[in-house]
């Protein structure tokens, strides 16, 4: 008899997976505790799966040999529980997917930045004429290009979430971004099970593989040594060091290795500390994958930019809106606000996932002439900020936001919305939040 395999969440890698382990042969069945989307129902049905929708039966789910467990459902589901009692194996979709595929693997974590280097390498690979697919948090899943597609490499964007579920699975190239404090409301509280999380994107390297990760940062410089790696070393960052494969030196980009060739800083699309970081990891990679110098440059030069990550709106009145709704937590609306070069009115707030605000206060009080607090509950903003002597406004829609800040702003500033929060007290996701400001300032 056919192995069985039971896929949980039937979103876009639920659904993936389910396609995959179907053209694999496998007994497949889908359970969503949430209703299943028609565009994903009629997926499945195409192809004779079966699947439920806003329950889980447990007498179809616990006879597996094997769950995909979509990385949105928390360890403490109550069916995960069940799962687990049984001693049934769970993995991830990337877990079970790179099973089916002999494609060279460009895997991208960190707490930040990795849409952004993910879209980036995606962007040179492509230019470099490879056939190369994008995965992960990004467009189509992994699981469903494997069934459907046949490329040579895959970019993949992975959220410690999904490393959670992944054992066997081996990254060619692994980019570690930074590591900071966020979602630690899944991790029990303890940051270190969040590192250890980011930290198996380099599990079951081998000497032939590759380990990119910003230097600078504390926390993967302590745990590095923790981790026996396998795989070359190739850290980025400001500074120059001993081994670095690529820094900053009067203002431009060195790449060191394999090709060595520079960079003018100034000549890259994507603006901001944080983007040089972004950039210099994706060069590194494309590097490493034999892509031509003039190639990389020229795609770093003319990257478009990801929508709701400092996306620039428009400019009204003297004023530039910019959207960076992506900005989930303190330390990417720090980066944010670094790369501010005017004046800045700060809309933030939202779900906070246990923010410390701390880390940006110095930059308020350096580049705010304003701020707008916008969540369903904006105590903590006011406990923290209000004390700064700046103007604030306490607003409850994107619509409000965008008037208080229109009204604050003066001309020469910019209106940035970099909330440090989750949306979901007032939106759907950050990309509804991003679009709504986006329509709002529109409008003005
Ligand atoms: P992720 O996919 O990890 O959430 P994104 O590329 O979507 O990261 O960027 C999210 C936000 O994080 C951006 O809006 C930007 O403000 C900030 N950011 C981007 N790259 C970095 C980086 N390398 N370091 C810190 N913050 C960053």
């Amino acid at each position: 008899m056919a192995k069985r395999i039971v896929i949980l969440g039937a979103g876009e890698s639920g659904t993936g997976a389910a396609i995959l382990a179907k053209k694999q042969g496998f007994d497949t069945f889908v359970s969503d505790m949430s209703a299943i989307k028609d565009n994903y129902k009629t997926m499945l049905d195409e192809r004779g799966i079966e699947w439920e929708e806003k329950q889980h039966t447990e007498s179809l789910i616990l006879n597996a040999d094997e769950v995909i467990k979509s990385p949105g459902i928390p360890n403490e589901a109550p069916i995960i529980v069940k799962i687990k009692a049984q001693g049934i194996p769970i993995i991830s979709e990337i877990e079970f997917a790179g099973r089916y595929t002999n494609a060279k693997m460009i895997c991208i974590t960190g707490s930040n930045g990795k849409t952004t280097t993910t879209s980036l390498i995606y962007h040179i690979f492509k230019k470099a004429g490879l056939n190369v697919g994008l995965a992960g948090n990004i467009g189509h899943s992994l699981a469903y290009q494997v069934a459907e597609f046949n490329y040579d490499y895959y970019v993949i964007e992975l959220s410690s979430f999904q490393l959670d579920n992944m054992y066997n699975f081996h990254a060619n190239i692994a980019v570690l971004m930074n590591i900071t404090p966020d979602h630690l409301d899944r991790y029990n509280h303890d940051m270190q099970n969040y590192v250890d999380a980011k930290f198996r994107i380099i599990q079951n390297q081998t000497n032939e593989d590759a380990f990119i990760f910003w230097n600078e940062d504390p926390i993967i410089q302590k745990e590095l040594h923790k981790y026996g790696i396998h795989g070359h070393y190739y850290p980025f960052g400001e500074k120059n060091a001993k081994g670095m494969a690529a820094y900053i030196e009067n203002e431009q980009v060195h790449f060191i290795e394999p090709i060595a060739f520079n960079m003018e800083q100034e000549e890259l699309a994507l603006t901001g500390t944080h983007n040089l970081f972004n950039s210099m990891a994706a060069g590194i990679s494309a590097n490493l994958a034999g892509i031509q110098k003039e190639c990389i440059r020229e795609a770093l030069c003319d990257f478009q930019g990801v929508e709701h990550r400092l996306e620039k709106v428009c400019r009204v009145k003297g004023v530039d809106y910019i959207n960076d709704s992506k900005a989930t937590n303190v330390n990417s609306c720090w980066y944010a606000l670094q790369s501010m070069k005017t004046k800045t009115i700060l809309i933030l707030g939202g779900k906070d996932k246990g923010n410390d605000y701390t880390e940006i206060a110095d930059l308020v009080k350096e580049k705010c002439t304003g701020l707008i607090y916008l969540g369903v509950n904006n105590e903590k903003l006011h406990q923290f900020f209000d004390g700064f002597g700046l103007p604030v406004a306490d607003v409850q829609s994107m619509q409000d936001a965008v008037d208080a800040a229109y009204k604050m702003a003066k001309k020469g500033e910019t209106v940035l919305l970099s909330p440090c929060c989750a949306s979901f007290d007032l939106f759907n996701s950050y990309e509804d939040r991003g679009e709504q400001f986006k329509k709002c300032v529109r409008n003005l």
